[in-house]
């Protein structure tokens, strides 16, 4: 599901959170990316226009826009979060060989949440399903 820019910068605009030119490129590039890249991938990418920004900058602004509710952080227990700024109901698969990160789409597991309250007696607010494997860039396949 693709999310358009001009959402995400009105939605930002509710927010009250001040667009720069740096924060302008941070997430068009995540809108446009379908990888969800790691916060050292977004600056590779735009510090040929940005010589002045850091990997730090990158971060915060990221950091920004999760408290926006624009972006959301997938962590891996590491350094090596990856963001989305496709915030509508997906799931990821996870390529196991270069970090890949795609989207699919299934139905709300909500019996996963019931079950697991029912079990364990929390109060359950959400839940995290990706699967793993290795995408069709690594095995060579390309999809037609
Ligand atoms: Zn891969
Ligand atoms: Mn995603």
């Amino acid at each position: 599901m693709a999310v358009h820019l001009e959402q995400a910068l009105a939605k930002l605009k509710t927010t009250g959170v001040r667009m720069t030119p740096q924060r302008h490129a941070i997430l068009s590039f995540l809108l446009d990316s379908m990888t969800h890249p790691t916060a050292d991938d977004i600056y590779k990418s735009l510090e040929s226009k940005f010589p002045n920004m850091s990997v730090a900058t990158v971060y915060n602004n990221l950091k920004v826009f999760i408290e926006s509710g624009l972006v959301r952080e997938l962590t891996y227990g590491d350094s090596s979060s990856r963001f989305d700024a496709d915030m509508t109901d997906h799931y990821h698969a996870v390529c196991e060989s270069c970090g890949k990160i795609a989207d699919f789409e299934y139905p709300p597991l909500h019996d996963i949440e019931n079950t697991a309250a029912g079990q364990t007696g929390f109060q359950v607010s959400g839940y995290r399903l990706e699967v793993y494997g290795v995408c069709p860039d690594c095995t060579g396949i390309t999809k037609h």
